[in-house]
């Protein structure tokens, strides 16, 4: 039967949508919904995969959240642009993650809207540069009393203490890479989790790793976790290693945390990424 639409000419029948087409953002993050679980909250939107990992940011008792299983089925018939280069992606694939390794990625200010949910009431700046180099300055130049200065630590009691606008702390590692070290409650699981993100493309694995050391007065011994360091505003769904998280009942007011950041593999080691994952 000829209908009025025919995808035939197009190669794995998907439908091509313009990078400004509302009726596939997230209602959230304002991108579009690359992965799943998609839901719908029907006063706000749709709400994508990556944004309902956080949902205890913005779902509300009383809301009413509907599953949308119909919507998953459709998006994996459609080719999402990158929002920064001729790149397409489709829906809950590997090839997701290609915004994380964008070579014409925009980095965006930490203290932009990216950062609203750990600093609520912020000014948010509108900053954001082609790739991410001109940070420094920026940062250095507006952001001062961000900064955290090196030796990277900070305590339990500063975080406590502080107001919400403290919320993120900015280790400048050289005159062109910043971290974004971001500390967030998370009530319901009664944890404090920090969060490490930095001004450069590439995955976790070409990117810095953060080793957190942490003490507290009970415990004589210094802890360690390693943490992945994304780039700031990547969209993944987190595993444990992408995050740190500490119970707050383990955490007394003499507990410090120090942060320590390294390249994560050595250069000669990247080849297999290259290939596993960055195809087209
Ligand atoms: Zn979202
Ligand atoms: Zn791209
Ligand atoms: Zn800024």
């Amino acid at each position: 039967m000829a209908g009025m639409i025919s995808f035939d000419e197009i190669d794995g029948y998907t439908v091509d949508v313009s990078p400004n087409e509302r009726k596939y953002m997230c209602c959230i993050c304002d991108s579009f919904i690359l992965i799943s679980p998609v839901h719908l909250n029907p006063s706000m939107g749709f709400i994508c995969g990556f944004c309902w990992q956080y949902k205890h940011r913005f779902v509300k008792e009383n809301d009413i959240i509907l599953p949308q299983p119909l919507y998953e089925e459709f998006a994996l018939s459609i080719l999402f642009p990158c929002k920064y280069c001729e790149y397409y992606t489709f829906f809950d694939s590997p090839a997701t993650k290609h915004e994380i390794q964008c070579a014409n990625r925009i980095f965006e200010c930490p203290l932009s809207k990216l950062n609203k949910w750990i600093l609520p009431t912020m000014e948010y700046c509108n900053w954001q540069d082609t790739d991410g180099l001109s940070m420094v300055a920026h940062i250095k130049e507006k952001h001062e009393e961000f900064i955290l200065r090196s030796p990277f630590e900070m305590s339990y009691q500063d975080i406590k203490n502080s107001e919400e606008e403290r919320r993120l702390y900015i280790a400048i590692l050289s005159n062109r890479s910043i971290i974004a070290i971001s500390s967030e409650y998370d009530k319901e699981q009664n944890q404090l989790i920090f969060r490490c993100r930095s001004n450069k493309t590439g995955y976790a694995e070409l990117n810095y790793q953060c080793r957190v050391e942490f003490s507290t007065s009970h415990s004589k011994v210094t802890d360690f976790v390693l943490v992945k360091v994304l780039p700031l505003g990547a969209k993944i769904l987190e595993t444990t290693e992408d995050y740190f998280s500490v119970w707050l009942d383990f955490l007394d007011d003499s507990s410090k945390f120090r942060f320590y950041f390294e390249p994560s593999l050595e250069p000669g080691q990247l080849n297999e990424f290259y290939l596993e994952d960055y195809y087209y």
